[in-house]
Order: structure tokens, then sequence, then C-alpha cells
């Protein structure tokens, strides 16, 4: 035990086995003991030959002479070291046992519980003492067939292990998700001895499992499905429509004037609204229709089973009417409405994306032919798109072949009647439709992204025009229709400053024209690039002036110094009705604002008196000139008599 031969250890004093590694007072008690005569055990920490250290389990009693003096000691000693060591591994075993956060449970080989831990107390609610001797199947959930079972005991048996997700049920009758670790162990002879089992409550990882998924299916503002699952649900419906002979629709809603909402009231009140609009459309269609946020103010229902074509109708009128209601924000009654596009299955398209853009084709032509309505697909909207696209092509190649060309049209003084400026009006010559109207091919050119080229070409066009007038001895204003677009595609005030300089002429002779939807959008980026060109000394004017949502908060924050009155207000202006007021209150409310006045679309002498008499003072109209080419403008001008008004 000690690696001592009895040879040498006779004659030695004990003493030679002594570590130094425990504390004195052990055998100061230990002496004190024995020499009372008492019989000393303990267990001494002492050391072999060979230097380790060992525990030794030691019994000392004294021997007495006759006389009752202590004549020896006998020592009786065990070496424990390796009994000690097994000890403190149960003791290890049995902490990790009791303070896992995994429940334990260990059953003999009949399956009869033996024992538990305090985790599988905490998740299932039972105690260790309600549970010993029972079967586990008390924590049965009873939402796994025989099958689940005799899948698990036929791996238990053969490979000696089984691990899964489980439903059981608490004490209280809760049911719970759990993982679940099962092994056998085995005796030497390969019997199965006992079955230990370790799980763990997977509920919050359930929960948050359940929570991605629901991220990544469902839009957050609203809780509605988003693209992804409408995508998903589509494709679902169009199968079973196909299978069952069904009809489905797919209504593709976008709000009207939400912009205008976000913008002037803030994203707060943006977000309120949707979540109103996603309330009021949940409440247009049945429980099993899908609504849907496809994105920013975009909504996308899909009906399932419907009738007839009169059905999908119903539901979106009565989404126009539900959504034309006043929605309260901010305490204030806002207006907004919507255009609905629908596609039918089955009908020109069958798979979930064509469904999709066939709607969304049809609720762009919705918004075109005015707002709050809706439009079914047809193959003629495929047909415009076509031509569209076919128009769009044929753009790129106009600036190229020279197919388009500035028109110009005099701005006159209202009372001298003389021409003090011109405004440049684009014009495109179709090789085969013949004069197509900026009206028509500006948005496309917008949407494209070719304003950009296109309205560099303008001006520079432009202001080469009114340099070389200017070298002719005729000195003009420049008005230059200018799209919000420009400003992500290369118009910039370097560009602008480039183009003046090279046409040599001054800032001040030059007035973009901006129309009033621009600055409802993305405000300040749009006030910074505007200022930049204020900045140089150009002009800002507000085109269009009153067809759009301006309020005077508006201009105050934009710099602009110029308004034209669109033409809707002029047209029918008699010194009497209704448009002189509307048009007189233009006229204060620019003068307080220090805003130059022009009036549009002036065609008889009656509205320029009226005009005139109103305070406004420069027009533009058919009554003086219409838009025309260059060298025609220079022949009206020579021609051209004054008319004074007093
Ligand atoms: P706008 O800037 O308001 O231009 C005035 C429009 O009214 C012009 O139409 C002009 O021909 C028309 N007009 C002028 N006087 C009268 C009149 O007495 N009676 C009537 N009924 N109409 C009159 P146009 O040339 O067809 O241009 C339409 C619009 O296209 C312009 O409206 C402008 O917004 C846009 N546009 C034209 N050229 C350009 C351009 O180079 N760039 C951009 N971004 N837009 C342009
Ligand atoms: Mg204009
Ligand atoms: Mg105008």
């Amino acid at each position: 035990m000690t690696g001592y031969s009895s040879e040498e250890l006779l004659g030695q004093n004990n003493n030679i086995l002594k570590s130094g590694e425990i504390s004195a007072d052990i055998f100061t008690d230990m002496w004190q003991q024995l020499r009372e005569g008492n019989i000393w055990s303990g267990q001494l920490l002492n050391r072999k030959k060979d230097g380790t250290l060992f525990w030794d389990s030691t019994s000392i009693s004294p021997l007495r002479t006759d006389t009752g003096e202590i004549s020896h000691f006998i020592a009786v000693k065990e070496d424990i070291t390796e009994r000690l060591r097994a000890e403190e591994q149960l003791r290890m075993v049995a902490a990790v046992f009791e303070t896992s956060n995994e429940a334990i449970m260990v059953a003999d080989h009949q399956g009869t519980i033996k024992v538990v831990n305090a985790a599988f107390e905490r998740i299932t609610g039972y105690s260790a003492a309600e549970v010993k001797g029972q079967n586990p199947s008390i924590l049965s959930s009873g939402r796994h067939d025989r099958f689940f079972y005799n899948a698990m005991w036929e791996s238990l048996n053969t490979e000696g292990c089984w691990s899964g997700e489980i439903w059981n049920r608490r004490k209280d009758g809760s049911v719970y998700p759990e993982w679940l670790s099962i092994s056998a162990l085995h005796d030497d002879e390969g019997q199965i001895t006992e079955f230990v089992s370790v799980f763990s409550d997977i509920t919050s990882r359930k929960e948050a499992e359940a929570n991605i998924r629901h991220q990544a299916y469902y839009d957050a503002l609203t809780q509605l499905p988003n693209r992804s699952l409408l995508l998903d649900r589509l494709e679902v419906a169009i199968i079973t429509a196909e299978r069952d002979q069904q009809m489905i629709s797919v209504l593709f809603i976008d709000l009207d004037r939400f912009k205008y909402v976000n913008d002037t009231l803030g994203h707060e009140h943006g977000d309120e609204l949707l979540m109103e609009v996603s309330k009021r459309l949940t409440q247009c269609v049945r429980e099993s229709d899908t609504v849907a946020r496809f994105g920013g103010d975009e909504f996308v229902i899909l009906l399932h089973n419907i009738q007839s074509d009169r059905d999908a109708a119903l539901v979106a009128e009565k989404i126009i009417r539900k959504l034309s209601d006043p929605f309260t924000l901010a305490g204030r009654d806002i207006i907004i409405g919507a255009s609905i596009g629908l596609a039918m299955y089955p009908g020109e398209s069958d798979d979930p994306d064509t469904l999709l853009r066939n709607a969304d084709l049809a609720m762009y032509r919705a918004k075109q032919t005015g707002r709050n309505r809706f439009q079914f697909f047809t193959s003629s909207l495929q047909e415009h798109a076509n031509t569209l696209m076919e128009m769009e092509q044929n753009l790129r190649q106009a600036l190229e072949h020279g197919q388009l060309e500035v028109h110009y049209q005099p701005l006159v003084r209202a009372q001298s009647g003389r021409v003090t400026g011109v405004e440049a009006l684009l014009r495109w010559h179709h090789p085969t439709l013949g004069m197509i109207s900026p009206d028509q091919f500006i948005p496309l050119a917008e949407d494209t992204g070719l304003i950009g080229p296109i309205g560099q070409w303008v001006l520079e066009t432009a202001c080469q025009q009114i340099s070389l007038w200017q070298q002719q001895g005729l000195k003009l204003y420049l008005s230059v229709n200018i799209s919000g677009r420009q400003r992500n595609l290369g118009m910039d005030a370097p560009l602008l400053h480039r183009i003046l300089q090279e046409s040599r002429l001054e800032a001040a002779q030059l007035v973009l024209e901006i129309t009033e939807g621009m600055l409802l959008e993305n405000s300040e980026e749009t006030i910074a690039w505007l200022q930049s060109f204020c900045d140089l000394g150009v002009h800002l004017a507000i085109d269009d002036f009153g067809t759009g949502y301006s309020a005077l908060s508006y201009l105050k924050r934009f710099p602009i110094d110029t308004l034209k009155i669109d033409r809707e207000f002029v047209r029918d202006l008699t010194l009497d009705n209704e448009d002189a007021l509307l048009v007189e209150a233009i006229i204060s409310m620019a003068r307080s604002l220090k805003l130059r006045l022009i009036a549009e679309g002036v065609e008889t002498a009656e509205q320029r008196n009226v005009l005139f008499s109103l305070g406004c003072e420069f027009l533009q109209g058919y009554y003086f000139a219409k838009p025309m080419p260059a060298e025609a403008l220079v022949a009206w001008m020579a021609d051209y008599q004054p008319i004074r008004l007093s």
C-alpha cells in the first residue's frame, strides 16, 4: 500500500508516511485521544514511497501493559483513495442530475419510473414522489398515435436510443412540446436494465420559430399576409380552382393620395391610415379570402370560389365605398380613395405572376381614367400596355433620330400686351403616328427615366435658341418645364450652370416650371434640389397651380417666386362667376406672398380683360399665340401688334 518494504519501515518513525498536506491539529487531536487510552480513527492524507499521495483510512488502538501503561500502538490502515474518488464522482453526478435544466427520468426495463430530477418536477408539475413507480405514459398528451410510439420502441430496442420532438401533458393538463432523448442502459449480458430519458421544454423555441415564420410571411405594420404568403396562397388557389372547377379573382388595390397624407401629416399618421385601411378591407371580404399588403400603399385581395365577374365587381364596389368614407387622422377628416384592378382565373392568365401583373395593369388603367374606380383586366389592356412598350422603344430613339423639337409660346404683359418671354414646349414628330402631345409621352419618359436625357436636351436647345435671339437683339425670358424625376437623373446645379454659361444667358432670364405634384414628394431633398437652382439666380415657378393639393404652407417652404394659374380657372372666366372669385383669391394670396403671377390658357379678349382687372400681371395663351417652332415665332413677332389696356 505504501510502496515501502517491511525492511525499509521497521525501526522507522511512522512520520515517514506524513505528507505535510494535512493540518497539524489532526495529529494533536490524535495524540490526545491515544494518550487518554482511546481508539482513534480518521482519514489521513499520506505519502507513498514514490511520492504520490493517498487517502489512508486509519484506526489506531493503544496496547497497555498489565500495569496499564501504553506500550504499543496498533494501526490498521486502508487505502481509500479510489473509494473517495468514486464517491466524489457520484456526488458530482448527483449534483448534475439535480441542477440540470433538462428533466431527467430513469425507468427500469419495464418502464416503471425509478427516479426523476428537480427539472422534471418543474417542467411536468409532478413531484418525484408522485411519479415514482408510475409508468411514463402518465405524461402522454394523446397527440401521438400508436405508430409514433411503436417507432420509438423499435428504435430503443434495436439502436438503444431515440430522440425527437414530442408533445406531453403536464400535471395541470396543459400540453407542451419537448425535445426528448431516451437511452437504454444494458447489463453485462446485454439485457436492458434501465431507460434514461432527458428532455427539455421547447415551448419558447417553438414560439420563436413561429415568430420568425410570422415575420417572413406577414406584414409587420398591418399583420396582413405579405407578398410571399400571397403568392403561396395564390398558387394553391389556382390549383384548387382548376381541380374543383371554381373561379377566383385577384383585386389589386392602390390607395389614391396616400403619399399626400404621409408627406403632410407624417409617417406615423401614414401608418395609422394603412392600419385603418387594412381593417376596412378585411371587413369587405369573407374570412376565407386573403387580404394581403403588397407593399407601400398597395393591397391585394384574393377572392376564392366566386360565382362570376359580377361577384368580384360587387366586392370592388364595396371596397371603393368603404375607402371613400373619411378617415380621422390627427383630429382631421381625411378623404383618400382607391383604384382597383381585377384579374380573373380562369381567364387570360393561369399563373400567379401573370394574374398579379394583369390586375396591376388594370389598376393602373383605373387610376388613369379617374380615381375611385375599378377596372377588369382585358386583352385590350394588354395591347395598350404593348403599345406603351413599343412607344417606349420609339421614344428611346426619338432623341437620336432628331424627332424631338422645341416649340415656343409667347408670354405677354397683361397691360401692355408686349412679349416678355417664351415657354419652351416639347414636341415629338413620330414617324408613323404623327405629332404626339407631351401629355402622352412625358409620363412615359418619366416612368422610363428617359426624361433625364430628354429634359437636358430641351434645356440646352431652348437656352441656345434664346441666346441666338439675344444676339439678334431680342431679349426674352425663357420658361422651361422640368420634372421631379430629373432630380435623380443628372439634372443638378452644376449642369444648369454649365448650360447657362455655354449659352451666355443670365441665370435670372431662366424660369424653371415645376408642377405642384413635385412639392408633395420627398420634401427635404426636393427643397434642397430646388434651392440649389435658386442659388444660381434662376427663378422657380409652380405650373398648373390650383389643380393639385397646394396649400399655402407648402409654398412657403419652397423657394418659389412665380405662380402659373392653371387654364382650368381661366376657361370660364367672366367677371361675375365663381371662377373669378377663385382667381381673385389666388391673386391676392400670391400678392401677399410676393409671387409673380402668370395666367395660362388665355383664349379670349374677355379673359384677358378680366385677368388684367383682377391684377394678374402676365398672360399666356392662344389669344396671343399658340406654341410654334423657333422660325415661326420670329415671323410672328415681326407681325405682332400689342394692344394696350387701360
Ligand atoms: P404646361 O407647362 O402647363 O404647358 C401649357 C400647355 O397649355 C401647353 O400644352 C400649351 O400648348 C397649352 N396651351 C397654351 N395656351 C393655351 C390655350 O390658350 N388654350 C389651351 N387649351 N391650351 C393652351 P402642351 O404643349 O401640349 O404641353 C403639355 C404639358 O406637357 C405642359 O403643360 C408641360 O407640363 C408638359 N411639357 C411640355 N414640354 C415639356 C418639357 O420639355 N419637359 C417637361 N417635363 N414637361 C413638358
Ligand atoms: Mg409649363
Ligand atoms: Mg401649365
